[in-house]
């Protein structure tokens, strides 16, 4: 009888984990991708690491094969490797990482492929505070060897941010680099134009806070548009 109840009660703890478990990674990834990332640099922030899907076992998986969730336009910076920010493992995300965070046509065919090839359905534009190529941009004059070529690509976030003389031109060029590259990508035909279209791909603007590590991912532009225009229909 004793046996029976032990049997009994052992069997519910077991039930009752296992749906503990499962309400839990239900949790963790109802946010979806982008929830994923939310949580990952909460990690970071907070030095609660998992540094999970590091070890042997994940890479003779990813030996066979790579299905990164997300696709991360960075900043070359030292300073902000994407899968430490986002505290994420081998294979998780696919990363383009270029000064300034700029697209060029090899850069825009990579992210193309991770999209079209290896299935990605989540882009993000990490642009990150005091930008040291947004900088040089904002500063102007001569840059040696091939550091213009990223200048020109910044060139129309930087008019952008003198016409705006705001406080603090070098964050607020930062910020109008990453919607205009959120922007241009998300008109890049054939492919992420296609699949921002049909809801397939969903591309969003972060910029990293160098002082305390935060990502703030910025709001869609469609919202944006559309709160701007309810707002000028009510005045
Ligand atoms: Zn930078």
């Amino acid at each position: 009888m004793r046996h029976r109840v032990f049997v009994t009660s052992f069997v519910a703890v077991v039930a009752t984990s296992l749906a503990v478990l499962a309400h839990f990674s239900e949790a963790r990834y109802a946010g979806g991708a982008l929830g994923e990332l939310v949580q990952g640099n909460r990690r970071f922030v907070t030095g609660r690491f998992e540094h999970a899907r590091l070890d042997k076992e994940r890479r003779d998986e990813l030996a066979k094969a790579q299905h990164p969730f997300a696709v991360v336009v960075g900043c070359s910076d030292s300073r902000v490797p994407p899968e430490l920010v986002f505290d994420q493992g081998l294979g998780d995300l696919f990363v383009v990482r270029v000064a300034g965070n700029v697209i060029d046509d090899a850069s825009l065919g990579s992210i193309e492929y991770a999209v079209e090839h290896l299935g990605a359905n989540l882009v993000i534009v990490l642009g990150h505070e005091r930008c040291g190529a947004v900088k040089a941009a904002l500063d102007g004059g001569e840059l040696p060897g091939h550091i213009g070529a990223i200048a020109a690509q910044l060139s129309p976030a930087i008019a952008e941010a003198k016409l705006d003389r705001g406080p603090d031109p070098l964050d607020t060029a930062v910020r109008a680099n990453i919607v205009r590259v959120v922007e241009q990508l998300r008109g890049a035909g054939p492919i992420l134009a296609e699949k921002v279209a049909s809801d397939e791909l969903e591309i969003v603007g972060a910029r990293y806070d160098l002082d305390t590590g935060e990502i703030e991912f910025f709001p869609d532009a469609a919202e944006r548009k559309k709160s701007a225009e309810k707002q000028s229909a009510q005045h």
